[in-house]
């Protein structure tokens, strides 16, 4: 049975008779609805969280970071029921379902800890100057469907704890598990501290350009990116903005074919691909390619597609009916090119549910869309390369600049590698490791300025150097 969610405004939990029907990828049905929002409401939230700020910018952030603790602690209490619901309206599975809410209270939990101290630029005998963070004001949350409880968690805790306060807006087609944790951390929060508010995407624009928001923290496309960055534009509103990927694998030739398969595999099929730091790009070196294309193959072919809640599902479906039909797409364009395919590629899947058969395409051209685009789906290209000069050339073709990894036995030349990749993050013999200390951002247009660490936090809050003339005659 459907259920009704409400919005989060002013410390209440409240409704306002238009609802968005939320539907379950893997079989289609209806499992909730939500507000449709519009202006109205917006300026409702937005009023709510302008008087919250001025307690709450003031409030002594030892305060704030217990607030956030409880926070943390309430998703882990709640993980149960949260990562079930999280399933229901995004399709992965119940495992990692489960690592993203434990993940989100992790997160949540170790950005409280962060501080913001003041630094001294000068103490002489005739100046003392120091800088101060303050906090910006009301920052407006924008967040995507592919991870939303995370994406959700690691803007609402650095707002948080910066002195902020936050109208936050899920994404339309998964914004189930967002409203259940306003529920329940409402009482714990301030009123008007979190607002939660869901709409259609053309709420989006409206919070972009609210003349009372003063920051918008933004993931999603690089497309919607670019919008958000035009509508700010107007009163110049703080942004930060991470967004697309089309991230390389480089595997070097002495890396282990079988220890790598299984690892080169999740790293591009978790959550179904859809994941803005996935390998979206696997280069391997020609001496191995052939032996690591079939390792990685033959490993797919035991990995079953179904419905994230049943057990024994390793990817579920994609998550909403337009990336679906997109994926689709990129997979039809590379049948029609002639391009071989080592697993996938059969007649489009038909029946319930937004399923894509597991797809490997073998040596893809450059320019081929399936690499030269964001596929965000279970397609992954292995290209082969024969010298190094030649691999980073080509992860570096890319307008994008997110993520990559280096796979050898030779972390020297892993790191040397990597600090010629133009990208925020790159690991050496790992993937989709994100820590909550160390800034995480995009190059290129994969995005502008961090989360997570001491430069997310700066991202919330305005420098201010106050400087005292000792000597001065007044
Ligand atoms: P999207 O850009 O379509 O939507 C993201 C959010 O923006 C949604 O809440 C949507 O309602 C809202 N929105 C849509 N139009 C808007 C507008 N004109 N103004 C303001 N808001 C608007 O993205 P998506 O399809 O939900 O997510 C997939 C994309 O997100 C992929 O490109 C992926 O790589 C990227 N992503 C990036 C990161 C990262 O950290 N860099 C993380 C996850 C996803």
């Amino acid at each position: 049975m459907a259920k009704d969610y409400s919005n989060l405004i002013d410390g209440e939990m409240t409704t306002n008779g238009d609802w968005m029907d939320v539907v379950n990828p893997a079989n289609e049905e209806v499992i909730g609805r939500v507000p449709a929002c519009g202006k109205e409401e917006l300026d409702r939230a937005v009023a709510a969280a302008r008087r919250a700020f001025k307690t709450w910018s003031k409030t002594p952030i030892e305060d704030r970071r217990e607030v956030i603790q409880k926070i943390s602690a309430i998703i882990k209490d709640n993980a149960d029921e949260l990562f079930r619901l999280l399933t229901s309206e995004q399709g992965k599975p119940h495992a990692q379902a489960q690592g993203e809410i434990i993940g989100a209270s992790m997160m949540v939990g170790a950005q409280s800890t962060l501080s913001l101290d003041d630094v001294i630029n000068e103490d002489s005998e005739t100046r003392l100057s120091r800088t101060r963070r303050v906090p910006v004001g009301v920052v407006g949350g924008i967040v995507p469907w592919n991870f939303p409880v995370m994406m959700a968690m690691q803007k609402i805790a650095p707002a948080m704890l910066s002195g902020c306060t936050i109208v936050l807006k899920p994404s339309p087609f998964t914004p189930l598990a967002t409203l259940r944790i306003a529920e329940l951390i409402k009482d714990v929060v301030p009123a008007g501290v979190v607002n939660i508010i869901t709409g259609e995407d053309t709420l989006g624009p409206l919070i972009t350009e609210h003349p009372d928001i003063d920051k918008i923290t933004f993931t999603g496309s690089t497309a919607t990116g670019k919008k958000i960055m035009e509508g700010a534009s107007a009163d110049l509103k703080r942004i930060t903005l991470e967004l697309g990927g089309n991230d390389a694998s480089i595997v070097l030739p002495d890396a282990d074919v079988e220890k790598v398969a299984e690892q080169l595999f999740w790293s591009s099929f978790s959550n179904a691909g859809q994941i803005c730091v996935a390998a979206k790009r696997i280069y391997i070196h020609e001496d191995i390619y052939d032996d690591l294309s079939k390792a990685i193959a033959e490993y797919a072919k035991g990995v079953v597609v179904g419905d994230g809640a049943q057990q024994g599902t390793g990817v579920g479906p994609i998550q909403n009916k337009k990336q679906y039909e997109r994926v689709l797409e990129l997979i039809q364009d590379a049948k029609d090119s002639g391009y071989k395919f080592l697993l996938g590629g059969e007649d489009d899947p038909s029946g319930t549910g937004y399923f894509v058969p597991l797809t490997i395409l073998d040596n893809p051209p450059e320019d081929a869309r399936i690499v030269a685009e964001e596929q965000f789906g279970p397609v992954m290209p292995l290209m082969k390369f024969s010298s190094e000069e030649e691999v980073i050339a080509r992860a570096n073709n890319s307008e994008y600049g997110l993520a990559g990894a280096v796979w050898t036995k030779d972390t020297d030349k892993g790191v040397r590698i990597a600090e010629q990749l133009e990208t925020g993050t790159v690991w050496i013999n790992e993937y989709l490791h994100l820590s909550p200390f160390a800034p995480f951002g995009g190059h290129k247009q994969s995005g502008f300025g961090a989360e997570y660490g001491i430069e997310g936090l700066k991202e919330f809050t305005y420098p201010q150097v106050i400087t005292v003339k000792k000597d001065a005659v007044v």
